[in-house]
């Protein structure tokens, strides 16, 4: 009989899952809140100017297709460290840090996670309690144990810090903590300067090792206002890892542009630790692709590329907080007793509306408005057009 007769089916990916009953829906008035994607006023994901510009440049030069080294393109590297630091970090003029181009965000948490599990077997990797939903199967595939630390507060739909900082000092020493740098995934809820400053405290304290997940660097306030966690980091002389996903930044979902970089205590620390992940990587994909980190590499490094993808997230992250406001508004004009003003707290592409797995069920029957069953709506899929069926919809099911 064949090998594969008693292979089970795998549970569906549920926000994946999501996407297919969306498709499946014949309703012409039908509204997709479930994936993480940012899309236009007209319901599409852009394709950004100085993306298209550096596409454009690249294609003309034609550029061969050889591999690229196990650690990807230098410039592209360089790139990342410094959109993560600043030009004049200290960080990177002393060489303590090492980035590695990977596929997308996740790409790099897992040769992160890889290579965590190589230097500490036995560690701990702690989440936050919710989490993205690949965090848990990530680091639990590297064969991580994974536990969560107390992080999102449903009375007040912010954060239970004093939880998160309790648990932070009961965690054992050497413990992998999972932070999310900005725009908390899936709660839209992100602790404030000082509280970084008591996280980054802690975890000295204890001896931690924080694992940052950057995925939605200028969604909240800016580019260089979003890394305040990491500028708290990099003045600690703590080590660290930063995984970044240019996925939503640069609109480049599908072409898997990610890094992760590691900040160690020296030069030539720096340079041992790249060498074994670079074993990482060789055992696994062997390099990155070209494409995408070319032409991130090219945006970032030309100024007028560098000023227009700037203005470009700027229109992500204003319309983002436009469609904040509408929905407030909305709610409120429809009679909706709840105070929803906490959606205009919360940064980054989603929000955690309170809305119960049964009210999101009957958003779903009823109107073919989809969001995830925890009450999670991606707000960077409302638009001008389809603003008012959702408030409808959400409104007929708070009555
Ligand atoms: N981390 C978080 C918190 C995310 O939300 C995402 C994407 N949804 C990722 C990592 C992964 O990013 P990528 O799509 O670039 O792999």
């Amino acid at each position: 009989s064949s090998i594969f007769a008693a292979v089970e089916m795998a549970p569906r990916d549920p926000i994946l899952g999501l996407n297919e009953a969306f498709n499946a829906d014949t309703r012409t008035t039908k509204v997709n809140l479930g994936v993480g994607v940012y899309f236009t006023d007209e319901g599409k994901i852009p394709l950004l100017g100085a993306v298209k510009a550096a596409e454009k440049a690249r294609l003309e030069a034609a550029p061969a297709r050889g591999y690229q080294p196990i650690e990807g393109l230098a410039a592209y590297n360089n790139a990342v460290a410094t959109l993560l630091f600043g030009k004049d970090s200290a960080l990177i003029t002393n060489n303590q840090t090492l980035t590695i181009e990977a596929l997308g965000g996740t790409g790099a948490l897992k040769v992160g996670a890889d290579y965590l599990k190589r230097l500490l077997p036995n560690a701990t990797v702690y989440i936050s309690d919710p989490s993205w939903e690949n965090h848990r199967a990530l680091f639990e595939s590297a064969g991580f144990p994974v536990s969560n630390y107390a992080y999102y507060d449903a009375a007040t739909r912010g954060v239970n810090f004093e939880g998160m900082l309790a648990d932070l000092r009961t965690m054992p020493a050497q413990s992998i903590v999972v932070l999310h740098a900005c725009c908390h995934n899936p709660t839209g809820a992100d602790i404030t300067a000082d509280q970084w400053k008591q996280v980054v405290t802690a975890i000295k304290e204890r001896n931690l090792i924080a694992f940052l997940d950057m995925a939605y660097q200028g969604f909240a306030d800016g580019i260089k206002e979003d890394a305040v966690a990491l500028d708290l980091f990099a003045a600690s002389g703590l080590q660290f890892l930063v995984s970044s996903s240019f996925s939503k930044s640069f609109s480049l979902y599908g072409e898997r542009v990610g890094a992760l970089t590691i900040v160690a205590a020296s030069k030539d620390e720096a340079s041992r630790v790249l060498s074994q992940v670079k074993r990482v990587v060789r055992t696994n994909y062997s390099n990155p692709p070209t494409h995408g980190g070319a032409v991130v590499a090219a945006v970032l490094s030309s100024p007028e590329l560098r000023q227009q993808w700037e203005d470009e997230l700027a229109g992500m992250r204003v319309r983002i907080r436009e469609m904040r406001s509408a929905i407030v508004e909305k709610l409120a004009a429809r009679g909706v007793k709840q105070d929803f003003s906490f959606v205009l707290k919360q940064r980054g592409m989603f929000s955690y509306t309170g809305l119960t797995a049964e009210q999101v069920e009957r958003m779903k029957t009823e109107f073919g408005v989809y969001a995830v069953s925890t009450g999670r709506i991606c707000v960077a899929a409302l638009n001008t057009k389809n603003i008012d069926y959702v408030a409808d919809a959400i409104a007929a099911v708070l009555k």
